[in-house]
C-alpha cells in the first residue's frame, strides 16, 4: 500500500503513520517528493484494514501498489532515482559512462585504460577481478590483487570503480575497494547475494540474466531495495534468443519500458549485448537515443591479447570516437555525458 500524505503534512504526522504501519507488522519506506510525502507500507497486507490508516487527519489517501515489485515501482516514486557513487552519476539528465576491460590483467593495463577513459569523459572504470567464466579452465580473475589495481587506477584518475562480486562471502572484500558492486547476469537470481549487496553501503549495478524477463529483473532489484539499499541501477546486457549473428540479442525497448515501470536508472551494455566490436558504437549511440541513463562498455589497450572478451572490446581509438558520437546524441536529447 502507499499512504499518500496531504500536502504540507507535518513530520509528527509522518512519524505517527510510520509507527502505525510498523505496528501492523509492515515495513515502512518514506519517500519525500517535491509535491508531497508518501509512505510505502510493504509486507503481507491481507489482514490490514486500510481504513485505519486512512482515518489519520493528515493522510490524503491509501492506495494499493499493483506492481509485484513495490519499492522499484513508479507507483511509489515518480521522480527518477539518481545514483551517485564516487565520480559516477547515473540518472536524470546525466548519462554515466562506465568503461574498461572485461578483466583486470595488470596494473599497467588498468591504469593505462583508466587514463584513456578519463581523458574521453568517462566517469567510471569497469574491470572484473572476480570473473564468472563459462568454463572452469578460463581465466578466473586476479581476485584481491585485481581489486588493489583498480584502487590504484582510481587514485590516479578519480574514476569510480565498478567491479563484479560473484559470491556472498566476497561482498565485504569487494565493497572495501569498489564504488559500485556489479551483479552479473549469471547471478541475477542469486537471492542471497542480492540480499547481501542490499546490506552494504555501495551502489549496485544489477545485470539482467540472459534468460530472465524484465519483470524478473525488477523483482531482483526489489530484493536489493527491500534489504535497505536504494542505490540500484538496472542493466540490460542482452538475452539469449534463436539469433546467432550476435552473442546475445540486445532489446533496446527495455529502456523506455523500464522508464515506465521504475524510477531506477537503466544502463545498457552494448559489448555483451552484441559480442562484436564493430557493432558496439552503433548500439551505444542507439541506447542513448532510446533514453539510457548510462552505458557500460568494454575497452582494452590491445583487444587481440585480452584475457577475456577481446572480440567485443573497443581499442582506445574506437572508444574515443564512440564517446564523441555518444556525446552528440546526448546533446540532441538535452542530456549530458
Ligand atoms: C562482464 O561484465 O564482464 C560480464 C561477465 O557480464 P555479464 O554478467 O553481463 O555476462
Ligand atoms: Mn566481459
Amino acid at each position: 500500500m502507499i499512504v499518500v500524505m496531504k500536502k504540507g503534512a507535518s513530520q509528527d504526522a509522518i512519524d505517527h503513520l510510520v509507527e502505525m504501519i510498523e505496528g501492523l507488522g509492515l515495513r515502512s519506506h518514506v519517500i519525500v517528493g517535491t509535491e508531497r510525502t508518501v509512505i510505502a507500507a510493504i509486507g503481507d497486507e491481507r489482514h490490514t484494514h486500510k481504513e485505519s490508516l486512512e482515518s489519520s487527519p493528515e493522510v490524503d489517501e491509501v492506495v494499493p501498489i499493483l506492481a509485484p515489485y513495490k519499492m522499484a515501482s513508479t507507483e511509489v516514486k515518480q521522480e527518477p532515482t539518481v545514483v551517485q557513487a564516487g565520480g559516477l552519476t547515473v540518472g536524470g539528465t546525466q548519462i554515466g559512462m562506465i568503461a574498461g576491460p572485461c578483466s583486470v590483467e595488470s596494473e599497467e593495463q588498468i591504469v593505462e585504460t583508466a587514463k584513456l577513459v578519463k581523458r574521453c569523459g568517462g566517469t567510471a572504470l569497469r574491470g572484473g577481478a572476480f570473473k564468472p567464466r563459462t568454463s572452469p579452465y578460463s581465466f578466473q580473475g586476479l581476485k584481491e590483487e585485481g581489486l588493489q589495481m583498480l584502487a590504484t587506477a582510481r587514485e590516479e584518475t578519480g574514476l569510480a570503480v565498478v567491479t563484479e562480486v560473484v559470491a556472498t562471502d566476497d561482498v565485504e572484500l569487494v565493497a572495501k575497494y569498489a564504488d559500485v558492486l556489479q551483479i552479473g547476469a549469471r547471478n541475477m537470481q542469486n537471492y542471497r547475494l542480492l540480499e547481501a549487496v542490499g546490506n552494504v553501503d555501495r551502489a549496485v549495478l544489477l545485470k539482467r540474466g540472459a534468460a530472465a524477463t524484465v519483470d524478473e529483473l525488477l523483482l531482483a532489484g526489489e530484493y536489493i531495495l527491500s534489504a535497505g539499499n536504494p542505490n540500484v541501477m538496472l542493466c540490460e546486457r542482452g538475452i539469449r534468443t534463436f539469433e546467432g549473428h550476435t552473442r546475445f540479442t540486445l532489446p533496446l525497448a527495455t529502456v523506455p519500458y523500464l522508464h515506465q515501470k521504475t524510477h531506477l536508472p537503466v544502463v545498457i551494455d552494448p559489448s555483451h549485448g552484441t559480442g562484436h566490436t564493430y557493432l558496439v558504437p552503433d548500439m551505444a549511440s542507439a541506447a542513448i537515443a532510446a533514453g539510457a541513463d548510462g552505458l557500460i562498455v568494454e575497452v582494452h589497450p590491445d583487444p587481440e591479447t585480452a584475457m577475456s572478451d577481446g572480440y567485443q572490446s573497443l581499442n582506445f581509438a574506437q572508444f574515443e570516437a564512440m564517446m564523441q558520437r555518444c556525446r552528440r546524441v546526448a546533446t540532441a536529447i538535452d542530456k549530458t555525458i
